[in-house]
C-alpha cells in the first residue's frame, strides 16, 4: 500500500525525553539529568527568553516569510549575501530540502562509516542507495575511492561528526570537495562548528561560496541553545539556494522561532560562555576516561563518545543509568559498543561520573 522502500527505514530514535524517565521510573523531573541530545546545558541567552515573552502575542500572525532580519543577521555574521541563505525548521529541514532536489531511486549518498542518522533516513525515503567509507573519520583517500567508483549524488562531510565527535582537518575537507565531480553535491554539516577549538578544523560558510556544488549547514540548536525552537540554515552559491527554495513550504519557521534566532544572533557572548564552559568540563570527561581506562574519541564538540571493550555492554550501561535518572545515548544502533554523552553543567557531569563509576568499577 505504501512506497516499498519505506520498509527499509528504521524510524529515527530521538534521545529519551525527561518525561519518559519520570513516567517509567518514578523519578522527579528535577532529579533527571539529560545528557543525550547534545542540547546546550546552559539554556539560551536571557535576551531570547525576553524576546519570546514580549513577542508571544504575535503567535496569531504568520511569520515574515522572507526572513529578512534573520538573513541579515546571518549575512553579517558570515560575510555572505542574503541570497546565499536558506532557513529551515532545524538544519534537519534543510537536509530534507537537499534530499528532495538530489535524490531518487537510482541516486546514491556517500558518508563516513558512522555519521548522522538522518542522512540515511532521508536517503531511504527516496529509495536512494547508501554508500559508506570504511572508517568513521573522514579520510580523504577513502572518500576519493568511493567517489570514483560509486559517483554519489550527495557527499556528506559531518564535521565535527555526530556521533563520534571528531573533526575533519580543513585541508581534508577541501581535498574531498576537489575530488567531487561537479554533479555531486557536497554537504558540509557544521551543526557543531561553534565548538571547534582549533582553526585547523574550521571552515567558514563564506569559503565555500565559490564552489557551485557545496552547501554549508549550520544550526541554532547547539551552541546558541535553541534546540526547541527548530532553526537551522543552509549557505551556498545562489544557484543552489534558488533550487532549494523550490521545495521549501511557505512559513516553514514560526514567528516566535524567528524572533528567538534574531535575538540569539545578537548575543554571541552567550555562545562564547557556552563553548568555554564546555571545554572546561570536557577535560573532566577525558580525565575520567583515563582514570577508568576507558577508550574515548577526542572530541571537538559538546559531547564525548566512550567506547567499551567486550566486558561491558553499552545498552546495559545506558539502561542502568536511565533507571537512576541519567539519560545518555547508547550507540548500539550505530553498530558501536559505545555511548555518547553530552557535556553537561558541572553538577550534572559529577552525577554522571558517580553513576557510571558504579557500572564500570
Ligand atoms: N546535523 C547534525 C550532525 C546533528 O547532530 C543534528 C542534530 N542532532 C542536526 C544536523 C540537526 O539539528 P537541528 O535540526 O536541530 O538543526
Amino acid at each position: 500500500m505504501f512506497n516499498s522502500y519505506l520498509e527499509e527505514i528504521k524510524t529515527y530514535e530521538a534521545g529519551k525525553p525527561i518525561e519518559l524517565v519520570v513516567r517509567e521510573f518514578g523519578i522527579e523531573a528535577k532529579d533527571v539529568v539529560k545528557l543525550a541530545s547534545n542540547e546546550n546545558p546552559y539554556g539560551c541567552s536571557p535576551r531570547v527568553i525576553e524576546a519570546i515573552q514580549k513577542g508571544a502575542s504575535r503567535a496569531s500572525l504568520y511569520p515574515d516569510d522572507s526572513m529578512y532580519e534573520l538573513k541579515a543577521a546571518l549575512s553579517d555574521r558570515f560575510g555572505v549575501g542574503s541570497e546565499n541563505i536558506i532557513i529551515g525548521a532545524g538544519s534537519d529541514q534543510v537536509l530534507e530540502f537537499i534530499s528532495h532536489v538530489k535524490l531518487h531511486q537510482n541516486a546514491k549518498i556517500l558518508r563516513s562509516a558512522v555519521s548522522f542518522a538522518m542522512y540515511d533516513i532521508y536517503a531511504k525515503q527516496f529509495g536512494a542507495k547508501i554508500v559508506t567509507t570504511p572508517s568513521y573519520e573522514h579520510k580523504v583517500d577513502e572518500f576519493q575511492k568511493k567517489i570514483e567508483s560509486e559517483h554519489p549524488d550527495i557527499i556528506y562531510i559531518c564535521t565535527p561528526n555526530n556521533p563520534t565527535g571528531d573533526a575533519t582537518k580543513r585541508e581534508d575537507i577541501f581535498a574531498i570537495i576537489d575530488a567531487a565531480p561537479k554533479e555531486s553535491l557536497v554537504v558540509i554539516d557544521g551543526a557543531y562548528m561553534e565548538y571547534v577549538e582549533s582553526d585547523h578544523f574550521r571552515v567558514t560558510p563564506k569559503e565555500i561560496l565559490e564552489f557551485k556544488n557545496v552547501v554549508y549547514l549550520g544550526t541554532f540548536s547547539k551552541a546558541f541553545g535553541l534546540g526547541g525552537m527548530r532553526i537551522g540554515y543552509g549557505i551556498a552559491h545562489k544557484d543552489i539556494i534558488d533550487v532549494l527554495y523550490k521545495v521549501r513550504p511557505p512559513f516553514n519557521i514560526t514567528t516566535l522561532s524567528l524572533l528567538a534566532a534574531i535575538e540569539a544572533s545578537k548575543d554571541f557572548d552567550f555562545v562564547k560562555m557556552s563553548v568555554a564552559k564546555n571545554r572546561e568540563e570536557m577535560l573532566r570527561y577525558e580525565k575520567f576516561a583515563k582514570e577508568y581506562a576507558l577508550e574515548y574519541i577526542p572530541s571537538q564538540t559538546n559531547f564525548i563518545t566512550y567506547l567499551f571493550d567486550a566486558s561491558y555492554n553499552s545498552s546495559t550501561i545506558a539502561t542502568n543509568l536511565m533507571k537512576q535518572g541519567v539519560i545518555i545515548r547508547d550507540l548500539a544502533s550505530y553498530g558501536l559498543n559505545a555511548v555518547r554523552i553530552t557535556i553537561g553543567r558541572p553538577e550534572q557531569n559529577s552525577r554522571l561520573f558517580e553513576v557510571l563509576k558504579r557500572e564500570i568499577e
